[in-house]
């Protein structure tokens, strides 16, 4: 088995979820308030019930 997945410490760096602080999907320099799929989906989750 050829597994070129894994991770070996020597990805590109990526921006921290500013709410729990774990490793998002977007690169640091991605602009605006980034989150991780989780808070991503929370938050989404929170502005369909304001009302
Ligand atoms: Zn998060």
């Amino acid at each position: 088995m050829s597994d070129d997945d894994g991770d070996q410490g020597g990805g590109p760096p990526y921006a921290e979820c500013v709410l729990c602080r774990k490793p998002t999907e977007y690169p640091e320099s991605h602009k605006g308030i980034t989150l991780c799929p989780v808070c991503e989906w929370q938050e989404a989750q929170r502005t369909a019930c304001s009302g």
